[in-house]
């Protein structure tokens, strides 16, 4: 460190200047108060998807009842959820893809009626 009086170089630890003689004032260290990075990020990582669970339900309804259009919606909401689930790393893959299979089952149920109502 350097004496604030004259300038002169010595160590840390003399309490006064050699030099001039002066009383070397510690430096008072002024503690900067840690700012902590709370930075949450942008995409939360477990966050279902809800896309995939609503094809999920939507497919899972169509079973049961109106097969064709809850097999449509179900695999466009399942899709979606899928890919939600991928690009935004949003839970609910196992809803996703049970959705898809559930709306293709739908709408080869469908369709199977649908040939069965008119044969
Ligand atoms: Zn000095």
């Amino acid at each position: 460190m350097f004496c604030k009086n004259c300038g002169t170089e010595f160590s840390d630890d003399v309490k006064i200047c050699p030099s001039c003689g002066a009383k070397v004032e510690e430096e008072v260290a002024v503690e900067q108060p840690v700012i902590q990075a709370a930075v949450e990020e942008p995409a939360a990582p477990l966050k279902l998807s809800i896309k995939a669970l609503v094809g999920f339900i939507v497919s899972l309804v169509g079973i049961l009842i109106l097969a064709l259009p809850c097999g449509a919606a179900g695999a466009i909401l399942s899709g979606l959820g899928l890919a939600e689930t991928q690009s935004k790393k949003a839970k609910g893959l196992g809803f996703a893809i049970a959705g898809i299979i559930l709306a293709v089952v739908d709408i080869v149920f469908g369709f199977y009626n649908i040939i069965a109502t008119l044969l």
